[in-house]
């Protein structure tokens, strides 16, 4: 039977659910607060004397391990939207020409309100209602959360205490990012940076497929500096984590021509132990890579799944 479903966040999780979906003759309307697709697949656009450089702001690369993914994948990589990333390895995968281009294909095929934070969602005689500021998007049989683990409880609490009790007990870490765009090439080369002081993993943007040549890179400061320096300036920020990275480098390195620092509060999951949750008295859903794991391909097959008990 087809029904009118709502989906709550359009990550990698939510868009693998509406596909899904879709494909199984649903009626599908996701809403996300961003701006355009990105998530935690985030990429920020910087204007640089050099030009524009976009910056993987998030998840650096995605694994295949689910068949199910590794299917998904080819197809991506047919039409040109995934691509391998040898620098880092056998199996790993980026986006391109950025981590976010999986996501906007997908959203690009399905019906997706840009801009719209869903604040509560609410029973009504004829289905669900979802409330966004002053304006109410009503109807749907069912609705599917899709949104990091710290944001579920607010939406689901007067609903299914059991899903809201489950997101409090799965805290996200947090993550510092520094961008920074160079005139020069840095002496580390094309291998990421994994583990080294201060930082968590530093990838050359210029190694990744369909980047362009300008020297970019994004680090991400370990979780445990950046939760101690969580509530520093940005400014500060920028200049520990670039300090690493010189250290890295084994030499001063140059003013970067731009730079900047982002402040993911919610960056790498918990897991619950299970790929979706299902509340059929109410017809509420929730999928995300904090059931099985802080992932890309986690969040994809946590939709995946919760569209297939949806049927
Ligand atoms: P998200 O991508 O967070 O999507 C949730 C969406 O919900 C967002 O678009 C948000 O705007 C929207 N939203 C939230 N609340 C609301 C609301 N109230 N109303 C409307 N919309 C809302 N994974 C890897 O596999 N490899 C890596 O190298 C890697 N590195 C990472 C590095 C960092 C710094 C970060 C932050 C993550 C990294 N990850 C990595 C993890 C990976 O990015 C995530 O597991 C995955 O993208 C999660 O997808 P999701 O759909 O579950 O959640």
């Amino acid at each position: 039977m087809s029904m009118r479903v709502a989906i709550i966040g359009a990550g990698m999780a939510g868009l693998s659910c509406a596909e899904r979906l879709v494909a199984g003759g649903h009626q599908v309307t996701l809403f996300d607060k961003g701006r355009g697709p990105g998530g935690r697949m985030a990429t920020r656009r910087l204007d640089t004397p050099l030009g524009q450089v976009t910056c993987d702001m998030g998840a650096q690369y995605f694994t295949l391990r689910d068949p199910d993914f590794a299917a998904r994948v080819a197809h991506w990589e047919a039409t040109g939207v995934v691509a391998r990333w040898p620098a880092m390895g056998d199996d790993a995968w980026v986006g391109t020409p950025a981590m976010n281009a999986p996501l906007r294909a997908m959203a690009d095929a399905g019906d997706v309100r840009w801009g719209t934070r869903i604040d509560a969602i609410a029973w009504r005689v004829d289905g669900w209602d979802l409330q966004a500021g002053d304006a109410v998007h009503g109807g749907f049989e069912a609705v599917v959360i899709a949104v990091p683990a710290e944001q579920v409880p607010a939406l689901v609490e007067p609903w299914v205490p059991a899903f809201a009790a489950q997101a409090r007990a799965t805290p996200s870490l947090p993550c510092w990012t520094v961008l920074a765009v160079f005139d020069a090439v840095l002496p580390i080369g094309d291998a990421p940076v994994r583990r080294a002081g201060i930082i968590d993993f530093a990838a050359r943007g210029a190694s990744k497929p369909g980047r362009g040549e300008v020297e970019a890179w994004t680090v991400h400061a370990t979780a445990d500096w950046s939760a101690v320096h969580l509530e520093d300036e940005a400014g500060e920020v920028q200049a520990a984590v670039l300090a690493a990275l010189g250290e890295v480098a084994g030499v001063a390195l140059p003013a970067p021509v731009v730079a900047t620092a982002h402040r993911w509060r919610f960056a790498r999951s918990g897991a619950v132990g299970c790929e979706a949750l299902w509340d059929r008295a109410t017809g509420i859903g929730v999928c995300g890579d904090w059931l099985s794991g802080p992932r890309v391909e986690s969040a994809w097959v946590s939709g995946r799944r919760l569209a297939e008990v949806l049927g």
